[in-house]
């Protein structure tokens, strides 16, 4: 028999209701016999995460104000949980212990309680066996998490467990302060576990179905992601598109186990599949995902002759590394050079930029373009299928946007286009259209024929 760790999020364990369907599905799968909660989170739009309720008593109590007030609304919120899943725990010891340590245990002591606390309630819920992700999770005394010696830990801690709760998004240093990953860490922990007891899949349970081709916010519904790889994942998590903390990838990556993404309310729902790069097991569709973000500036260079130059790339290169700015992407024309940099990293930079750029490589001109958005057309499938990028730029130029930039990996994984910011979102609609919403009515069409 496989074993699946499940990770569940905020929202899904906001309140009894939402941890009874989580514990439904638990129990619907044997193979789900490790648990990680985050802390309770917005039952409402307006609702207070209690993660924040405990940064914000924090504050207080570091500041030497009083506190109580805003303790008895996280205490109300747990006893609430209590005594609606009829469950027999008592949390009046950890309160008390909480409150005494509070002003002096650090900020990340007072915001992990959220997960240690609901940990326990669920662990008594489920009838599994509490392991507190202090004994488990290795931080160093920088606050980095150690994985070798997490990894190690925690196989030797759930050895023999049958199933077992283990609290997210926080651990205990070298030198035992409880430290914690950052917001949205939990994700983190239930990859580290599912990591070391081998999982055969890492289940992230949130509050939507997955993933899905582009922003809702951008695009009309949006088809759903139902497999990307994790290439691909990364392509559209540089964009900005992912609903997994970014430290979550790697532990479950390196160690070939997919991550399920699925929905705590509607569990019949399958979900998006994130898997190993290598696998069988495919995409249909040629394009996988389209995401943009904004705040980027390009550095246009040009220079006759610059193609000739021998050291002329290294020497650019060179100017904006040692001003401590990292690129982004490297367009190059015969006799021009864009790089494409973080807006904000320029910042208080800029004229000693151009001045060094001027001095080294003495270009014919130099400017620094702002406002520039990029965004990344990403599917594995477009190395089998012709004409995507003729589709994208024709539904670009139709729709009268123009184009700064274009870069192609050599992987042919990921098309990035530049256009201005304001263009952004229109951009992504017309490409969303041609090259995913035609092609799919195409599909679905020519499969009904
Ligand atoms: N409770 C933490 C947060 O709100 C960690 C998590 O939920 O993953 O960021």
């Amino acid at each position: 028999m496989g074993v699946k760790v499940v990770k569940f999020g905020g929202s899904s364990l906001a309140d009894a209701g939402q941890i009874k369907k989580a514990a439904a599905i638990i129990k619907a799968d044997p193979e789900r016999r490790f648990m990680v909660p985050s802390a309770p989170g917005k039952r409402f739009d307006a609702d207070i995460k209690v993660t924040d309720m405990l940064y914000a008593c924090y504050e207080k109590a570091s500041l030497g104000e009083d506190f109580t007030a805003d303790f008895q609304m996280i205490k109300d919120r747990y006893n609430g949980i209590i005594a609606d899943l009829g469950v027999d725990v008592s949390l009046e010891a950890q309160f008390e212990q909480i409150r005494q340590n509070l002003a002096t245990a650090g900020r990340e002591y007072a915001a992990s309680r959220g997960e240690f606390l609901n940990g326990i309630i669920i662990a008594a819920y489920l009838g599994f066996e509490f392991v507190d992700a202090a004994d488990v999770i290795v931080f160093n005394d920088e606050g980095m998490m150690m994985r070798h010696e997490t990894v190690a830990k925690l196989r030797e801690r759930l050895e023999g467990v049958e199933c077992a709760v283990i609290p997210g998004f926080y651990g205990r240093s070298v030198s035992g302060v409880v430290r914690t990953f950052s917001r949205g860490g939990s994700d983190v922990t239930g990859s580290l576990l599912a990591r070391a007891v081998r999982a055969s899949v890492y289940e992230n349970w949130t509050d939507v179905s997955g993933m899905l081709v582009a922003d809702p916010r951008i695009v009309d519904q949006p088809l759903e992601i139902p497999v990307i790889t994790y290439k691909e994942l990364r392509e559209l998590a540089y964009m900005g598109a992912s609903v997994l903390h970014e430290d979550a990838i790697f532990p479950v990556r390196t160690a070939g186990i997919p991550i399920n993404i699925r929905n705590t309310n509607r569990p019949e729902d399958a979900g998006t599949m994130i898997i190993p790069d290598d696998s069988a097991e495919e995409s249909q569709r040629t394009i996988t995902g389209i995401a943009g973000k904004k705040g980027f500036s390009a550095i246009n260079i040009e220079k006759s002759m610059m193609n000739s130059e021998i050291g002329f790339c290294r020497d650019v290169l060179n100017v904006i590394a040692d001003l401590g700015i990292s690129f982004e992407h490297m367009p190059s024309g015969i006799d021009t050079m864009s790089v494409i940099v973080d807006t904000d990293s320029l910042k208080g930079k800029e004229d000693q930029l151009l001045e060094a750029l001027r001095k080294t490589v003495n270009p014919d001109h130099v400017e620094i373009e702002h406002e520039v958005a990029l965004l990344a057309v990403v599917g594995k499938g477009m190395r089998r299928t012709h004409g995507t990028a003729a589709r994208i730029f024709a539904a670009l130029a139709h729709a009268r946007i123009n184009v700064k930039m274009i870069d192609q990996g050599s992987s042919e994984l990921n098309v990035i286009v530049g256009v201005n910011e304001h263009d952004l979102h229109q951009a992504i609609r017309c490409i969303y259209d041609v090259a995913v919403r035609r092609t799919y009515d195409v599909f679905i069409t020519s499969s009904l024929v």
